[in-house]
C-alpha cells in the first residue's frame, strides 16, 4: 500500500532521515521504533506531508503522492494523530469528530458536504459510534482544550479514524498515559487491526509495539537499522547498541 523509496528529509546539518526504504502491506501493522530523535515523527510527517521530502519517493497504492499537498493526502486516505496532541480545542469533542468526517475523501461522495451541513441521520451514527469508541459519549459537549490528557488523546484516534483512513499514522499515543490508559490503548488498536486497518505505529512502550506489529522496523540517526518480527528486533545487535549503547 504505502512505500517509501530513499526518502531523505535534512535540516541543515541533521540528517533527520536519511535515504529510508520502507513499505507496508495492506492489513499490516508496521511498528516504527528507535532511539529518541531517531527520526520516526520525521518519517511520519513525510508521509503525510507536512515536510516536503529533501530526497526521494513516496508512493500510496503505486501513485506518486510524493509532492501532493497535506489535504490532498487526507482525501488519498492517510490520516494521523500527533506526538504532540493537536486538537481543535476551541471545539466540543463532538464537533472535532463532526469536522473530521467532513475531510476531502468524503466530499468525492455525491451530496456529502448537503447531508453534512444537514446533519444526516447516517453521519451522526458514525460520530456516535467514534464517541463509544473512544469512551467519550458523556464528555461529547466538552471543549476539547478542557478533557484531561488520556480523553484528548483518545479523542485525536477517534478524530483520525472519522476521516476514514485507509492508512493511519499514530505517532506515540501512548506517551504520557498511565498503566490503565494504556492497557485499554492496547485493546483499541488491536480493535482497528481486527477491523483490518492499515496501521503505522510509533511507540515507545515496548509491549506494546512488539504485542500488536506484524512486522517493526528500527531507526536510528534517520536511517533503518533492523527490520523483522519483534522477536527478530529484539534479538538483534544493533537494535541493542542503539538502545542500550553496548554491543
Ligand atoms: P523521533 O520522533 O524519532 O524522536 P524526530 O523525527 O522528531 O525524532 O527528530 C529527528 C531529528 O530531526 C532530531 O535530531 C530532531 O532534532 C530533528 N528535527 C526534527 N524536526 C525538526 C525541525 N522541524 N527542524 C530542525 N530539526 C528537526
Ligand atoms: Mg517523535
Amino acid at each position: 500500500m504505502l512505500a517509501l523509496d530513499g526518502i531523505a528529509k535534512h535540516f541543515g546539518g541533521i540528517r533527520a532521515v536519511d535515504d529510508l526504504a520502507l513499505t507496508v502491506a495492506k492489513g499490516e501493522i508496521l511498528g516504527l521504533i528507535g532511539p529518541n530523535g531517531s527520526g520516526k515523527s520525521t518519517t511520519v510527517n513525510l508521509i503525510c506531508g507536512l515536510y516536503p521530502v529533501t530526497a526521494g519517493r513516496i508512493t500510496l497504492d503505486g501513485r506518486d503522492i510524493t509532492d501532493l499537498p497535506t489535504h490532498r493526502r487526507l482525501s488519498e486516505g492517510i490520516a494521523r494523530t500527533f506526538q504532540n496532541i493537536r486538537l481543535f480545542g476551541g471545539l466540543t469533542v463532538w464537533q472535532n469528530l463532526w469536522v473530521a468526517q467532513n475531510a476531502p475523501a468524503h466530499r468525492k461522495e455525491r451530496g456529502y458536504l448537503a447531508r453534512w451541513l444537514g446533519g444526516s441521520k447516517q453521519a451522526r451514527e458514525e460520530t456516535g459510534r467514534l464517541l463509544d469508541f473512544a469512551g467519550l459519549a458523556h464528555r461529547k459537549d466538552e471543549l476539547a482544550a478542557n478533557l484531561a490528557f488520556g480523553e484528548q488523546r483518545r479523542l485525536e484516534l477517534a478524530r483520525a479514524l472519522a476521516t476514514r483512513p485507509s492508512l493511519l499514522l499514530l505517532d506515540e499515543p501512548a506517551a504520557g498515559m498511565n498503566a490503565e490508559e494504556i492497557a485499554a490503548l492496547d485493546e483499541r488498536i488491536r480493535e482497528l487491526k481486527r477491523q483490518g486497518y492499515t496501521i503505522v505505529l510509533i511507540e515507545h512502550h515496548m509491549e506494546l509495539v512488539m504485542a500488536v506489529s506484524d512486522r517493526v522496523c528500527v531507526l536510528n540517526f534517520g536511517r533503518k537499522i533492523a527490520e523483522g518480527t519483534a522477536a527478530e528486533v529484539q534479538a538483534d545487535p544493533a537494535v541493542r547498541q542503539a538502545y542500550l549503547g553496548t554491543a
